[in-house]
């Protein structure tokens, strides 16, 4: 039977324990030792029963244990220092504030998922664990930002597997108020289609961040509307779009309702998208024009895309658009077209699917990819809409990105970092990581050991609780308790089980997996764990063959594929594993960040040059998977890849594994090891991540946002008046010609130095002056294929400017210089130029002769 009725019994402390409530309240918990020393103290079975959980703890412990540790001055000693020092956390002045001339006030980062916890499952994957580190790694640096998202009431789905290795799904029902979260403020009201929905507003503290997350599932709504925050990534397209409404503009609106005044708005991917168009039509309410708010919005947003293939974007129907935007676009003054358009690329029509991405970039003045790579490839997917820009011109940049590391990094090797290399490694500098190499080999190889031992029965332990979840017999279970050797080496590999990241590459040629294996002096184990979508068949397959493989003769025990991935999960295999392996198809991983995780525990990683890691290897801090030319037919290039990868197992790895010294240490692998952390530990932080968005992005669009605003709103109708006249005289304008003059070398120079030239270029232009504008020449050595090897760009200067009968006539010049014998080639260009733009490039607007 079920009740029909609910309600909630909040907590009950002994007074004297009250501070436990708050400390559980912040999940800071979550990442910070001590304070888990505290409620492990409570009661060390019940935390490992509850997963850690420390909110869960306050729970379940019994009044007797309750009243037991209030009269343990020891623990309330404890728990006064735990307090103090949260305190402390909260309020103390950390590398933000020491920039004191930022001009940057309070960013909201939008994002569909946030992985803080496994404690609090609202992730499916990389891209959610991303956002809690980046938030994570805001509150260490005091960089003052705050989360908004949904929450839903089944987050994502726990994983079973069949006897037989197939996948099925349990949406277990999630209690806000057991997972810490509180109401934000009232309820509001918000427009879906032509239903109004009231929305609830969760709030939760992450150290010094705050998240709220927005909900539908609320008695007052009826079912169809309730179900909008339901899951992650369920339902048809439909839902989609509604539950990105809710995230988006439902968003914005819950931020108004908190009272937080935001100056940047960050939208981590796509999906929230529509934070843009609520903020336009606030402004257009308020009397501004739509123009106006257009430029306003864009001004002060910022959108990171994830993705680098065009079927990972949101794309919704001209009809869906027209059900939940007609009122917008009405409200706003402008025609369903002109919406349209945000969402295209100049000269797509009108019925085209509206591109979230698209409507991304149209809405911000700063755009990145996650990695140096994936920048390149993101000004290539996105080259149509700035088509008169080169490909390298395009304005998206990137910021790699990283891990929050007190999250990932294990006790034991936390304790190393702090004593070597700095009480604040997590922010460590490039040269105070290089004090790693002197910690001695015996040293850091015991950690090494000791934490693969203290991996293997965690490992044991949940496979064997995800089997019998799973339905699996207790008697069909025992084989658990066996598998995996806590003295050889390990190789790591849990993540989604996407097609393009190739579960499934390792056992292409399985014969070699199985001597790998089997070797009885120097065996290797693999232990595999992920979920694929339910809605992914190619997925579930990739599933059901890993874990059918763990079961054939040869690689028993020693291959083993563990149910039921997620945070602590992946904790677990990075503070273990010996070698991360990584297996995506090149360039289809825009960043990864397991391998980062990995690589902060003295893991080393094995991949594909692709995303971080494609920027990171070096040669020596771990190994680069050979990459197929795009030629390659698929099992060509499986082939080619899986040899790769083995034979660096079997040549490289083993050996500098297994060799060891008169002590038992293997040197050669301790070297690996040190060249990894040295090389990354900077590189791969989280708070490295965040100085850059702070410095890339969230300044400068703070410090353009409020030179913008200042003077009363002045600045945005300059920029709109600046904006419409190039437009219309754009067509008009053009390079009549350009010259190049060899200049005579200087006699005074004693060597004799390759000769400069001066180039010259006339445009005319019937309404542009030359402040409207900025010349450039671009230029550098030429290869054979006619193209640059690595060009260079001058700014032109006016030589003079005169009117003529068609208009203006502008001469600019530049002298260039190389610096080298062999082809050199050139070409001018010619952007509009203002100070309030982003960059010249902004307008996407450009002519080359
Ligand atoms: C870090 C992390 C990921 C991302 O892994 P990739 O290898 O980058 O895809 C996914 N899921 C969880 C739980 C993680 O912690």
């Amino acid at each position: 039977m079920k009740p029909l009725h609910t309600f909630h019994v909040g907590r009950r402390l002994p007074l004297s324990l009250s501070a436990l409530g708050d400390i559980a309240d912040n999940l800071r918990w979550s990442w910070d030792r001590q304070t888990q020393d505290l409620f492990r103290w409570i009661d060390p079975a019940l935390w490992e029963e509850t997963d850690q959980n420390a909110l869960r703890v306050l729970e379940r412990v019994s009044s007797e244990r309750l009243d037991d540790i209030s009269t343990d001055s020891r623990f309330t000693e404890f728990l006064k220092k735990v307090e103090n020092d949260l305190a402390l956390y909260l309020n103390a002045d950390s590398w933000f504030q020491a920039r004191k001339s930022s001009p940057l006030k309070r960013v909201a980062y939008f994002s569909p998922e946030f992985g803080i916890s496994s404690a609090l499952p609202q992730y499916s994957g990389g891209l959610g664990v991303l956002a809690g580190d980046h938030l994570k790694s805001a509150s260490a640096l005091g960089v003052p930002i705050v989360g908004v998202g949904l929450f839903y009431k089944e987050g994502y789905f726990r994983q079973s597997v069949t006897p037989r290795g197939s996948q099925f799904e349990r949406y277990p029902t999630l209690d806000p108020l057991s997972l810490g979260l509180t109401k934000a403020t009232e309820p509001f009201r918000l427009l879906v289609g032509d239903q109004e929905a009231k929305i609830e507003v969760w709030s939760v503290s992450l150290g010094r961040v705050r998240i709220y997350l927005l909900d539908t599932d609320n008695d007052e709504n009826p079912p169809e509307l309730r179900q909008i925050t339901d899951r992650l990534y369920g339902g048809d397209i439909e839902h989609r779009i509604r539950q990105e409404i809710v995230l988006g503009m439902g968003g914005v609106k819950a931020l108004r309702a908190v009272g937080e005044s935001i100056q940047v708005f960050h939208s981590n991917e796509g999906h929230a998208g529509f934070m843009g168009l609520e903020r336009v039509q606030e402004m257009v309410d308020s009397g501004l024009g739509f123009v106006e708010a257009i430029e306003t919005v864009r001004s002060s947003s910022i959108f990171t895309t994830h993705t680098p293939v065009p079927a990972g974007i949101d794309r919704f129907p001209y009809e869906l658009i027209e059900r939940y935007f007609a009122k917008w676009a009405a409200n706003c003054g402008v025609s369903l077209d002109d919406l349209m358009q945000l969402g295209h690329v100049p000269g797509e029509s009108a019925d085209q699917p509206f591109n979230m991405a698209v409507m991304g970039m149209h809405l911000s003045s700063m755009a990145n990819g996650v990695s140096k790579l994936h920048g390149e490839v993101s000004r290539s997917l996105f080259s149509a809409a700035w088509p008169d820009l080169n490909t390298e011109q395009i304005p998206i940049t990137h910021v790699t990105n990283g891990v929050h590391p007190s999250t990932w990094v294990s006790g034991e090797m936390a304790e190393l970092y702090s004593t070597t290399i700095h009480p604040n490694w997590a922010n460590g500098s490039k040269e105070e990581w290089e004090a790693i190499n002197s910690v001695p080999d015996a040293t850091l190889w015991q950690l090494r050991e000791a934490s693969r031992s203290k991996m293997i029965p965690e490992v044991r332990r949940r496979l064997r609780s995800a089997l019998i979840k799973s339905g699996w017999e207790e008697a069909n279970v025992s084989w658990c308790d066996t598998v995996l050797d806590p003295r050889a080496l390990t190789v790591g590999f849990a993540r989604r089980f996407a097609p393009y990241k190739r579960a499934d590459l390792l056992l292409s040629q399985a014969e070699r997996l199985i001597t790998l294996c089997n070797n009885e002096d120097r065996p290797v184990q693999f232990i595999f764990a992920g979920k694929a979508h339910p809605a992914d068949d190619p997925g579930k397959d990739l599933v059901r063959r890993v874990f059918e493989f763990s079961f054939t003769s040869g690689a028993r025990g020693r291959f083993v594929f563990v149910p039921d991935y997620d945070m602590s999960l992946a904790r677990t295999l990075y503070q273990g594993c010996d070698i991360w392996l990584n297996t995506p198809i090149r360039p289809l991983e825009a960043s990864g960040t397991s391998g980062m995780k990995a690589a902060l525990n003295g893991c080393v990683n094995l991949s594909i040059l692709d995303g971080w890691w494609a920027e990171c290897q070096d040669g020596d801090n771990g190994w680069a998977i050979s990459s197929a030319p795009d030629e390659y037919l698929e099992d060509e290039r499986v082939r080619l890849e899986a040899d790769s990868l083995f034979s660096i197992l079997e040549g490289s790895a083993v050996p500098e594994f297994y060799d060891r010294d008169e002590e038992l240490v293997p040197q050669r692998w301790m070297r690996r090891v040190k060249a990894s952390l040295s090389s990354l530990g900077p590189v791969v932080s989280g708070h490295r991540m965040v100085r850059e968005y702070v410095e890339k992005m969230y300044e400068p669009t703070a410090q353009r946002s409020s030179a913008l605003g200042a003077s009363t709103m002045g600045g945005i109708s300059e920029i709109v008046n600046f904006k419409t006249r190039v437009r219309a005289g754009w067509p008009g304008t053009v390079i009549t010609s350009v010259e190049r003059r060899e200049l005579p070398s200087s006699s005074t120079s004693q060597t004799q130095g390759f000769s400069k030239s001066e180039v010259t270029l006339t445009l005319l232009s019937p309404t542009l002056d030359a402040k409207d504008l900025v010349a450039e020449v671009i230029w550098g050595p030429v290869g054979s294929a006619g193209a640059f090897k690595g060009e260079k760009s001058v700014l032109a200067e006016l030589l003079d400017e005169e009117i003529g009968e068609n208009g203006r006539i502008l001469r600019f010049r530049a002298v260039i210089s190389p610096d080298s014998q062999g082809s050199f080639g050139f070409l001018t260009s010619v952007r509009p130029s203002h100070p309030l733009l982003s960059s010249s490039f902004e307008m996407g607007l450009q002519l080359l002769a």
